[in-house]
């Protein structure tokens, strides 16, 4: 017997090849029993709390503050005041210089935000921990960078801030989204009373710490916390110049009629419906890749999510099965194991809606597939799912489920799938997978969508616009375009939007 031999005795072949739990350790976060609201540099006692959970196990993480109009009234006046008293006249290089801090120190404590985010949110932690946390600190050092050249970016037209900034952010990418508002509001010299999402709150309160070791002034970053009522809070209130708003269409358009006439500036991040087209060139392993990327990343709570799949006919076939192959590799489960491909569905509410959706795909007549999947018992959870057959009428070709659902529809020319893409209310993104350079150019010039992404999708850089046409909104956030909605240039009133 050779030595080999003896090893492959010793060493039996494992009967299954299943991946071994490799959970990330959670001692590195440290939860506070209550938390109330960061107002003026302080930590302000909430007069009211609610619990926030973990979705994965339902399991209560920290009484949180659900904040109270005169709490609001306090966080706008503290932004005020920070405002009207120092922020807007220190000089760009030293908002650079807050805004370098916050991005090295959230580099500093990646790891710590990741094991939070994935606690809270539900999210796998390869995605907080590769995605949503460098991309955070991205957005600030590229606002940094911004902060001292604003008169190179808009020549001869004399920016200035706009003032105090509402912004509201959804659950879906919660420290990514305050990224995103924060980081372009301050360079651009306005002070901040920012809103997580009820559902979701803990890495906004961990980034007060940020705020704090970074020794921002006090009131130029402020966080309230609590349910929609807070948001509508911030954006009635007097002291508020510009909404910034992240999430559904509905309470988008409810935002956009309160506010009419009221000069306050409005930009609004709204949902999506996008279109993921694949033609009978594209190299078929690589998009399925970008496929599933595009609607089962972050559990298909993505607003530019690639949630309806257009195949050109030819192909539908082994796209379907290498699709559904695939799906079967997915791994469900514990947001906090590095192995988890799809974590927990964010709330008990989500899932209601998503089970509600994926239940009139049925009765409308699509042709469900999931692949076997065994869920945990506690948490929120939905077994990612394609749905063929779909209609353009259904309601899965329509509305955003905000779910691991993917609706697979069918064409047979560029420009049909043309009009299947844009026949939708919203216009946030949309996918093009071909190996011709011309039939990309010419299918983007015809999307209505703010970003179109070619042979990849869900493609992210501080440096480039985002935001949508029809109902996905108005406005953009990133880039020099991201700058702006927080500035007012030569000529104009401080309200005229
Ligand atoms: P919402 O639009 O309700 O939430 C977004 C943010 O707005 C949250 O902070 C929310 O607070 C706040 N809010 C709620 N009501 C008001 C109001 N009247 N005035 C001001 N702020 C308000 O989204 P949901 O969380 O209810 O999700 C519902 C659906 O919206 C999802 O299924 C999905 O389709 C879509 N959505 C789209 C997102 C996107 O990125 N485009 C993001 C999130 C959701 P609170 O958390 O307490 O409700």
């Amino acid at each position: 017997m050779t030595d080999l031999d003896r090893t492959r005795e010793a060493t039996p072949v494992p009967k299954d090849w299943t991946y071994a739990p490799a959970p990330e350790s959670r001692d590195i976060v440290r939860l506070e029993d209550r938390y109330g609201h960061y107002v003026g540099g302080e930590w302000l006692e909430p007069t009211e709390t609610y619990e926030t959970i973990s979705p994965a196990t339902e399991e209560p993480l920290a009484q949180v503050g659900q904040a109270t109009a005169r709490e609001v009234d306090l966080a706008v006046r503290s932004a005020r005041d920070a405002f009207e008293n120092g922020w807007s006249e220190i000089s760009p290089s030293a908002r650079a210089k807050y805004l370098f801090r916050i991005a090295r120190i959230i580099q500093e404590r990646t790891r710590e935000f990741a094991v939070l985010e994935s606690l809270n949110g539900g999210k796998p932690i390869k995605e907080s921990r590769d995605v949503d946390l460098p991309l955070s600190a991205a957005h600030f050092f590229y606002y940094a960078g911004w902060a001292d050249k604003l008169e190179y970016a808009f020549p001869n037209q004399r920016p200035k801030p706009v003032g105090v900034a509402g912004q509201i952010i959804p659950w879906n990418f919660p420290l990514l989204m305050l990224a995103w508002k924060v980081a372009p509001a301050l360079a651009a010299g306005n002070t901040v009373v920012l809103k997580p999402a009820e559902t979701t709150p803990l890495t906004a309160l961990l980034f007060c710490d940020v705020v704090r070791q970074a020794e921002l002034p006090p009131g130029v970053v402020n966080i309230v916390t609590g349910d929609g009522r807070v948001g509508a809070e911030i954006v009635k209130a007097d002291g508020v110049d510009k909404i910034a708003f992240t999430g559904s269409t509905e309470v988008g358009k409810a935002i956009q009629s309160e506010l009419a006439g009221s000069g306050k500036r409005l930009t609004l991040e709204l949902g999506g419906k996008a279109a993921n087209i694949i033609f009978d060139d594209a190299a078929l392993d690589q998009a399925i890749e970008g496929i599933v990327n595009g609607i089962y990343f972050n559990q298909g709570h993505v607003c530019c999510a690639g949630s309806r799949l257009l195949v050109q006919e030819s192909i539908y076939e082994p796209v379907v099965d290498k699709l559904k192959r695939r799906l079967s590799t997915l791994r469900v489960g514990d947001p906090l194991d590095k192995n988890t491909d799809v974590g927990a569905i964010n709330s008990r509410q989500q899932l209601e809606k998503i089970q509600e959706l994926v239940a009139t795909g049925q009765d409308e007549g699509a042709e469900i597939y999931q692949p076997p999947c065994r869920l945990p018992e506690q948490g929120y959870w939905f077994v990612p799912t394609v749905f063929t057959n779909v209609a353009q009428s259904h309601r899965i070709a329509q509305e955003e489920i905000f779910g691991p659902v993917l609706s697979v529809l069918t064409f047979r020319t560029p420009e049909e799938a043309v009009e299947k893409a844009n026949n939708t209310p919203f216009g946030l993104s949309a996918g093009i997978w071909t190996e011709k350079g011309s039939r990309i150019l010419w299918m983007a010039e015809r999307m209505r969508a703010g970003v179109v992404w070619a042979n990849t999708f869900n493609r992210f850089d501080p440096t480039s616009p985002f935001g949508g046409y029809k109902e996905s909104g108005f406005g953009r956030e990133g880039g020099r375009h991201g700058l702006e909605p927080y500035l007012t240039f030569d000529g104009e009133g401080r309200h005229d939007a």
